[in-house]
């Protein structure tokens, strides 16, 4: 049973992370949603090469927040010559606002284990890791005890598929990936591995350097994991989201998954929304639903601003309600944060600042002295001791850190600061010990 737990706002951000465990509105992912291994039976029956059809024909795209086309990650992996494939899930939840891997992992985490099963059969992997969240830990034993019932009901560990459908007996193709007949049992398991609370280490090579015991620091890419991962190998890492929604596709087909969404965005997004609502929680919508209709749903009134995709995401003033949840619009990892009338916006931009210079990783210095630098003159304004140059010096230190930076993290830090820059000017101005302030610094040509 999912218990809701609130936690006053004002102690945000652990109010977003605490907010609620609550579906609302379940949707095409979570209606009807009980485990029957289904996705895995139709692997059985129909093989590998129909299930990746399958995931083709659904248009899936990496719920993590890029976007990038799952089938074709897939099929990349699957087509390097490396007979020793890794599939990873990224359950490294650590955007601020969003919670929904918690919730699909408590309630659903069979699907998700199951997603990473096919996506094994189908690349040919052996080995599997859940990278789970430092501060999920708690979560280890449930999702252990989901493990350890999969292996003695023969659906991980060797020889899967031993006993399901037809051509159960034909064992030769155990461990090689399957044929084209997709019958062979394949030996596939998993191993939980417990992040240490670095938010960077949610980024997919700065996570695999983790998995490797090292420092979380970003790798340059390419090459992509798909073709040099873990230890060198070619490695699918997806979100826990993605691997759900690719046991519901190998379970329902591509069609039925493609039959809510947009062009660009098939099928639905599950979100995670938090602040000035009366019904916070996880919720399904369909790729294409306006902003504007999230809120009516979570019971949002009188909002001044939405954050969308998390701490570095976008923040929406009222008169971009309209704009639509969906990769060819508002691309979102899931995190969905309603700011009321009453908020002190300055606040949101102070806390992520703060967020941004604590979890930089350090390695360049764009990323970890800009940081702090923003985070110090935020604080200057908040507490009315800046002066009018220095909101353009914010905006100088957010561009070079947006250009010069190592990775996303230090690329998208600023964003906050200089979205609220340009959209929110009064909640700096109205602070300044001057208020004679006339931008000098132009962003766009820096940019
Ligand atoms: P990306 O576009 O570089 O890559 C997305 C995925 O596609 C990766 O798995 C990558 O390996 C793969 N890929 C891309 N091009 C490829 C190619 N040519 N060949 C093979 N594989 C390829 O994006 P990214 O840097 O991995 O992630 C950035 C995104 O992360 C942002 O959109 C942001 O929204 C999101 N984000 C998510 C969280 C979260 O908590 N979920 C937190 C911060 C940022």
């Amino acid at each position: 049973a999912l218990v809701e737990t609130r936690v006053p706002l004002q102690h945000w951000p652990q109010a977003f992370f605490a907010v609620s465990n609550n579906v609302h509105r379940p949707g095409l992912l979570l209606r009807d949603l009980e485990c029957r291994d289904a996705g895995l039976a139709a692997l059985f029956a129909r093989g590998p090469d129909a299930v990746l059809s399958e995931l083709e024909r659904s248009g899936l795209r990496g719920r993590g927040g890029a976007g990038f086309t799952t089938a074709l990650k897939w099929r990349f992996c699957r087509e390097t010559g490396d007979p020793q494939k890794v599939v990873v899930c990224n359950a490294d939840e650590g955007e601020p606002g969003t919670f929904k891997d918690r919730v699909l992992l408590t309630a659903y985490a069979d699907l998700v284990i199951e997603g990473m099963t096919l996506c094994a059969a189908i690349v040919g992997a052996r080995e599997g890791f859940l990278y789970l969240r430092g501060e999920y830990r708690y979560l280890v034993e449930h999702l252990e005890a989901v493990l350890q019932r999969r292996r003695e009901l023969g659906l991980l560990g060797a020889g899967i598929g031993a006993g399901i459908g037809a051509g159960s007996g034909a064992g030769s193709g155990a461990g090689r990936g399957l044929g084209t007949d997709g019958a062979r049992p394949f030996d596939f398991d998993i191993q939980i591995h417990l992040g240490a609370g670095a938010y960077i280490c949610g980024e997919e090579s700065a996570l695999i350097e983790s998995l490797e015991g090292k420092r979380g620091v970003t790798r340059k890419r390419p090459p992509y994991p798909v073709t040099a991962g873990y230890l060198e190998r070619p490695t699918v890492v997806n979100n826990v989201e993605t691997f759900l929604a690719a046991a519901r596709i190998a379970e329902h087909g591509g069609y039925w998954f493609r039959s809510e969404g947009t062009d660009q965005s098939a099928g639905t997004k599950i979100l995670s929304v938090s602040g000035d609502c009366a019904r916070p929680g996880v919720y399904e919508f369909p790729f294409g639903t306006a902003v504007r209709d999230v809120l009516a749903a979570c019971g949002a009134e009188a909002v001044q601003a939405v954050q969308v995709s998390g701490a570095a995401g976008t923040t929406l003033k009222a008169d971009e309600f309209d704009r639509l949840l969906a990769f060819e619009d508002l691309p979102t990892a899931g995190s969905f944060m309603v700011f009321g009338e009453g908020r002190d916006l300055l606040e949101m931009v102070r806390n992520f600042a703060a967020f941004f210079a604590h979890e930089s990783c350090g390695f360049c210095t764009p990323c970890r002295v800009g940081g702090v630098l923003l985070r110090e003159l935020v604080e200057k304004v908040a507490t009315g001791q800046a002066s009018a140059h220095e909101l353009d010096e914010l905006r100088h230190i957010g561009a070079v850190m947006r250009r010069a930076s190592h990775c996303g993290l230090g690329h998208t830090a600023p964003n906050p600061v200089l979205q609220t820059l340009d959209k929110f000017p009064h909640i700096y101005r109205q602070r300044l010990k001057s208020a004679d302030y006339t931008p000098a610094f132009d962003l766009d040509a820096a940019l």
